[in-house]
């Protein structure tokens, strides 16, 4: 059978299901975000259709346009780097922001949060293989930056999100996924007043089901379910 965006999310479901079972984990426990970027809101409909809630975008372009014509029950997560003067525009349509990755950005976030008069939940972006390409803090900085980031208005830090590397086996990237549990745990026990280390954001397309192994909360799951995205 031809791969649609319907079969593509039944699998992914299957797939999603059977980690969460193996990882001694209720489905419920583990949230998948559906990753829409470049794909229009009639194929995120279609996924809305089959159950899905949650989205992730990581443009603020791209939520701008969409959030509008699309039901309002989804739950859209910003997922990307996102550039302080961008923060406007997203504060009252984002759930979440998975992707603080300085307090510069925090503190935008802090100051919209609180002209809108909105709490938003937030994770502190960790770069832990240290790639120059990739945002995020070194794990050495974390709990300054924690601390700084914590103590700001209008946002609630509840966890860590990170962006691996990508390889060929996923297998090689369980070392890395497991070194961020180890950092949630540290960071948990770091006791930072304002920090609720509740959630780990980590594993995409090809090595969600090994995130979720080693503690993901949420994963965040794009070509698997909509296709190759066309970059142009
Ligand atoms: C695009 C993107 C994803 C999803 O990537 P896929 O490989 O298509 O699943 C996940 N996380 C972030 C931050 C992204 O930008």
């Amino acid at each position: 059978m031809a791969a649609s965006i319907e079969n593509n999310y039944h699998q992914t479901m299957e797939i999603f299901t059977e980690a969460c079972r193996q990882a001694g984990k209720s489905p419920q426990d583990v949230t998948l975000i559906a990753v829409s970027k470049f794909f229009l809101p009639a194929d995120i409909q279609r996924v809305y259709d089959l159950g899905q809630r949650f989205f992730g975008e990581n443009r603020a372009q791209e939520l701008m346009e969409k959030q509008p014509v699309l039901p309002k029950d989804i739950r859209w997560h910003f997922i990307g780097r996102l550039q302080r003067n961008k923060v406007k525009y997203i504060i009252d349509k984002a759930a979440m922001i998975h992707s603080v990755d300085s307090l510069e950005l925090a503190r935008e976030i802090s100051r919209q949060a609180q002209l809108k008069d909105v709490e938003m939940p937030v994770l502190i972006q960790v770069n832990l293989g240290g790639e120059e390409t990739k945002a995020g803090f070194a794990a050495e900085e974390l709990r300054a930056s924690l601390a700084a980031i914590a103590g700001l208005p209008g946002l609630k830090v509840q966890g860590l999100m990170t962006i691996g590397p990508y390889m060929a086996d996923p297998e090689a990237t369980r070392p890395l996924f497991r070194q961020m549990r180890a950092l949630k745990e540290a960071a948990a026990s770091w006791d930072i007043p304002g920090v609720d280390m509740r959630y780990l954001s980590m594993g995409m397309s090809h090595d969600y089901a090994v995130a979720i192994a080693e503690g993901a909360d949420f994963v965040r799951v794009g070509s698997a379910i909509f296709g190759n995205r066309i970059y142009e």
